[in-house]
């Protein structure tokens, strides 16, 4: 179901111009180990869920939202907002960017607006512009603005995803939103780049957040996982990779310390914490000093990037791709 892509381009949103690739060829697989690959996030849900379904001990429940937890030594007592407890011996908080389990565990408020609207679309493949269906991750930066575009679903499909600085100051998520007014965020690029806007006739609006990270992710037998964690801008791409990373190292440890819960929670958090952290504030300074600036910043970005070698490439990308993300080295 993935597209192995074999780039990763950086355009300049206001000339058209290539600034710098990362090639994902051979070199790249050689010396990371792996392809580069996208994915549709309903297929890789499917995914996940056809396994779920397929295991004996796991129990798929829809519409039970989790209000809070109370604990004892021996367990952990799980309120659902029906008013129904569940009796557990552990709980995973993997419940996203808005969890009520962190809200219990951490207590640290409502997340960061960051002001920036992300708009996103799907489109056939066949009606994406011909000289821009290169099997790219593609993005174009431009002054407060970035778009990005790569092929999907065995290349049935091209995902859009957008994103304007415009100061939003209320969180939302997914809202449909008329072609004009996703425009309005991007009548400064180049043609070329505005083009692309043109092609999609259905967008939806989420205006992006996250948090400042903290160390704090369990209270005795209750950890949290995911964005529940460490939510994050989609700017690296990483958002659901760290929670993916992050359930296969929770359940190494659970594997290594299966008498002693809170043992492994803090073996899994320690190997974790800060490789998380310096995505979540590496996000935020790319979208910075890479996708929104403007005049001589952006001209000092292109000039730095433009500098470097396909090798030093790899080299920057060592501390998030050349490692699995499970041991405590693993943040650069
Ligand atoms: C615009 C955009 C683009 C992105 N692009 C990328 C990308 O290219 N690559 C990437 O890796 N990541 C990307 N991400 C980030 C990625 O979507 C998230 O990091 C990822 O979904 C986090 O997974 P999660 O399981 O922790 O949380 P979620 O996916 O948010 O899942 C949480 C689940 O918990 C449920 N839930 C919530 N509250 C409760 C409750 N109280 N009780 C019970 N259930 C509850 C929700 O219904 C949901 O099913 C992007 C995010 C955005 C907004």
């Amino acid at each position: 179901m993935a597209v192995y892509v074999d780039a990763l381009r950086l355009m300049d949103a206001l000339t058209a111009e290539e600034i710098m690739h990362v090639d994902l060829g051979e070199a790249f697989r050689k010396r990371f180990k792996n392809p580069y690959a996208v994915v549709h996030r309903g297929d890789l849900y499917g995914v996940f869920l056809k396994a779920c379904r397929a295991h004996d001990r796991i129990e798929v429940r829809v519409s039970s939202e989790v209000a809070g937890y109370d604990q004892d030594g021996s367990g952990v007592s799980v309120r659902l907002a029906s008013g129904e407890r569940i009796a557990s011996t552990a709980l995973i908080g993997a419940d996203g960017l808005w969890s009520n389990v962190r809200k219990q565990l951490v207590a640290d408020g409502p997340p960061r607006v960051s002001g920036h609207t992300t708009y996103r679309s799907v489109i056939p493949t066949d009606r994406m512009a011909e000289d821009l269906r290169w099997n790219a991750a593609t993005l174009w930066a431009g002054p407060k603005c970035h778009l990005v575009h790569y092929p999907l679903s065995g290349w049935k499909v091209f995902n859009l995803v957008i994103t304007c600085h415009n100061d939003a100051p209320e969180p939302v998520a997914g809202k449909p939103v008329p072609r004009d007014e996703v425009m309005r965020g991007f009548a400064h690029v180049h043609e070329k780049a505005r083009q692309i806007i043109d092609l999609a006739t259905e967008w939806k609006l989420w205006v992006l957040c996250d948090r400042e990270p903290v160390e704090k992710w369990v209270d005795g037998r209750v950890v949290l996982l995911g964005d529940a964690a460490h939510p994050m801008l989609q700017y690296m791409a990483q958002g659901a990779c760290m929670a993916m990373e992050d359930a296969v190292c929770l359940s190494h440890m659970v594997e290594a310390f299966p008498d002693d819960l809170e043992k492994a929670f803090e073996a899994y958090r320690s190997r974790r914490v800060f490789r998380t952290t310096r995505v979540q504030l590496q996000s935020r300074a790319i979208g910075e000093h890479v996708y929104h600036p403007a005049g001589a910043h952006a001209h000092l970005r292109n000039a730095v990037m433009r500098a470097k070698s396909q090798e030093e490439w790899f080299d920057t990308l060592q501390w998030l791709y050349g490692s699995t993300g499970l041991n405590e080295k693993n943040f650069g």
